[in-house]
């Protein structure tokens, strides 16, 4: 559709439109013949990270000296507008990508960045940043998962739970109480090597969840029995840390959830507009009626908005202005939007939305987490509101 084609991001210059190409082709080899067996079986195959990792997709936005890719945060805007352009949600690049290397580059020593980065970057490594537990999610500073200095190591007991990647990862960055007597200055974030420590009495899996979209990525409980790590596994110089760390990162993660959003929107609007014009009834296109011109102008208005929102965000993310307040702004009123336009597109479907052999089901399906992970919109909202 020429409206969306037409637009480009300020951000974008050759280097990215080359990476494009090259990530654009690789999903459609790689990831895309395999996306529906994902979904089915609950998880993207092991394989895949070793490809893209080949391919040097991963850690795209850490520096060449860590392995990574040398890029910036556009690099990875690129990479996760591109998944979604294909519709192959569910590989949790950017948890692994866009969050935790984010965290051992930025609290990370020398030799805790040598040890885990380039593996995560040639997808030996895969990451999982495990926060959310049973009983609290939103409220992080209530967490339970306890990490116990017991001579030069962490004893760590707790259970968390909804964690991406959560089957497949080998490397979880573990929220915990260092200690437990303190709130948020309690919390410090402790990086586990599952392969060390798996098994009875250490660390076990629990089940890959069943989810209402997202299908193929796994979304797993952890449960953690006296695990014990080396004290030298403890992201940043002191205990305690951990809050200010999650706190600081944030905008990142919020931000990347937005391009999701808005790479989603574009996405949705580009195959309506294809139906609309092939589809007809009471011998018209569906376009040609006037709701369908009205709603999908609005549609593609608010689109172009959220586009250009983020676009800001970027920027202002690469110059490290990127405040709290702004990059809650993005992440709730994208996600609500995606929802909103992609509810909008199925229904100019009719009763073939509903069907799942069509992408439009499944990205209304996978819209819907959205407005509640990455600190849902309520969270967004309060955030937003402190600063009033
Ligand atoms: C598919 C998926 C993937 C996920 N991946 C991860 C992951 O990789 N790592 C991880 O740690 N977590 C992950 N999560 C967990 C996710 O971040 C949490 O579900 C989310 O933060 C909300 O927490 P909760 O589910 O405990 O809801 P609760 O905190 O119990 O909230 C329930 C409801 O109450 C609202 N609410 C809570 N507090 C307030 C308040 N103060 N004011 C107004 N309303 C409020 C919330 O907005 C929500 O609507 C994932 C979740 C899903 C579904």
């Amino acid at each position: 559709m020429s409206l969306l084609e037409n637009y480009e991001s300020p951000w974008m210059d050759e280097e990215l439109g080359i990476l494009r190409d090259a990530v654009k082709k690789f999903v459609e080899r790689e990831f895309a013949p395999h996306a529906t067996k994902w979904d089915k079986q609950g998880f993207v195959d092991r394989d895949a990270w070793n490809k893209a990792g080949e391919a040097g997709l991963l850690c795209a936005s850490i520096s060449e000296q860590w392995g990574g890719g040398g890029g910036d945060f556009r690099h990875e805007m690129v990479l996760v507008e591109e998944l979604n352009k294909a519709n192959v949600t569910g590989f949790g690049n950017g948890v692994h990508s866009g969050i935790v290397a984010h965290y051992i580059s930025a609290y990370g020593s020398d030799e805790q960045k040598q040890r885990w980065l380039p593996k995560m970057a040639s997808g030996e490594l895969v990451a999982a940043i495990a926060m959310s537990e049973p009983g609290t999610g939103s409220d992080l500073q209530a967490v339970g998962t306890t990490a116990i200095k017991d001579g030069d190591d962490y004893i760590i007991n707790g259970q968390k739970t909804f964690i991406t990647n959560g089957m497949t990862a080998n490397l979880v960055c573990v929220v915990a109480k260092t200690d437990p007597n303190e709130k948020a200055k309690g919390i410090s974030l402790i990086m586990v090597e599952t392969d060390a420590v798996q098994g009875e009495g250490g660390f076990t899996r629990g089940r890959n969840l069943e989810k209402l979209g997202l299908k193929a990525q796994d979304t797993a409980e952890l449960f953690f029995d006296d695990v014990r790590v080396p004290s030298s596994f403890l992201l940043g110089s002191a205990e305690g840390k951990g809050f200010i760390q999650l706190m600081e990162q944030l905008p990142q993660e919020r931000l990347i959830i937005a391009v999701g959003a808005v790479a989603a929107m574009e996405t949705a609007l580009r195959l309506t507009s294809d139906y609309v014009k092939e589809r007809k009834a009471f011998g018209k296109r569906i376009l040609d009626f006037q709701n369908t011109q009205f709603k999908l102008a609005e549609c593609i208005t608010e689109a172009r908005i959220a586009r250009t929102f983020i676009d800001d965000c970027a920027m202002k993310l690469l110059e490290g202005n990127l405040d709290t307040a702004t990059a809650s702004m993005a992440k709730w009123w994208t996600a609500q939007k995606q929802c909103e336009i992609v509810d909008t597109c199925l229904q100019f479907f009719g009763g073939y939305g509903y069907m799942m052999e069509y992408p439009i089901a499944k990205m209304y399906a996978d819209s819907r987490v959205q407005k509640i992970y990455g600190g849902s919109n309520e969270i967004m909202k309060l955030l937003i509101a402190r600063e009033i």
